[in-house]
């Protein structure tokens, strides 16, 4: 797009498939009185379709070159942030919005897809549903099942708070500049109802459940008391010779309610 240099170092590969962009804003139901959060709006591509919403829209973006592609989008409702996602303080942000529901819908920076998911979820901020581009094989491993290899720690700390689904595939050739990888468009969509579980002691279980991808449960669970954690593998037909890519998210939680209890 003109004489911009993108910058590698910040996932700059922006979208120029218009029909990529219309499946994006189709896969949401956004209405006037709810808040869009963008990480990375670039040269404003999604942005322009998000404003078709005619929602409150807050954009995040860290390099100031794209300034005057986006200062056209500005309005009451829309305001751009030139700063590092990573380090904003998003409840303070958020407080001031009157709004009704909360949304994230981005183009994610690959080089930092984890770190905002984590941010997001972490600043505990009531996001409905967030709808994001990430690489082909990160979108396998976040909306993995369980006995798939590609289901992991991060797969289960995810379905512990939403649904996740992976929505469709988005070649490589939809980007400026072309990017190495293919990309995948994903849904995480908030559970309604919250798990009973003391949270410290499942996510420090989980992690220490998928330490050594190739170890089984006995291996990786020594510290634990296996034998309260063997009859529940049993309910799910598993038994500590199994790898933790086995075990789902409702079995995990059974398992640390019977260590805390
Ligand atoms: N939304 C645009 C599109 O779809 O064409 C651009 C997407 S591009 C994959 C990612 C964007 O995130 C780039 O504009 C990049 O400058 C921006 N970015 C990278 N790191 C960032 C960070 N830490 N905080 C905010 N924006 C960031």
């Amino acid at each position: 797009m003109g004489d911009f240099k993108h910058k590698h170092s910040l996932g700059q590969n922006f979208l120029k498939d218009k029909k990529v962009l219309i499946k994006i804003i189709d896969s949401v139901d956004v209405k006037e009185d709810d808040l869009i959060i963008e990480v990375g709006p670039g040269q404003g591509a999604l942005t322009k379709y998000l404003k078709l919403f005619r929602a409150n829209l807050r954009c995040y973006e860290i390099d100031k070159r794209v300034k005057k592609y986006l200062d056209s989008f500005i309005d009451e409702k829309t305001e751009i942030i030139y700063e590092d996602f990573l380090n904003v303080d998003l409840n303070k942000q958020v407080k001031d919005i009157k709004y009704n529901d909360l949304y994230v819908i981005a183009n994610l920076p690959y080089y930092i897809t984890t770190p905002i998911i984590e941010k997001i979820i972490n600043s505990k901020i009531d996001v409905k549903a967030m709808v994001l581009m990430v690489q082909n094989e990160v979108a396998d491993r976040l909306a993995a099942k369980p006995g798939s290899k590609d289901y992991g720690a991060i797969t289960v700390y995810l379905n512990y708070y939403f649904d996740v689904e992976k929505l469709f595939v988005v070649n490589r050739n939809s980007f400026d500049p072309v990017p190495n990888v293919d990309s995948a468009v994903i849904k995480l969509a908030r559970k309604d109802n919250k798990y009973q579980v003391n949270e410290d002691l499942f996510f420090k279980f989980v992690k220490d459940a998928f330490a050594m991808k190739r170890k089984n449960l006995k291996n990786n669970l020594s510290k634990y008391d296996l034998k309260l954690i063997e009859p529940i593998l049993s309910k799910y037909n598993l038994t500590l010779q199994d790898r933790a890519e086995q075990v789902s998210l409702e079995c995990f939680i059974e398992i640390v309610n019977n260590l805390s209890k």
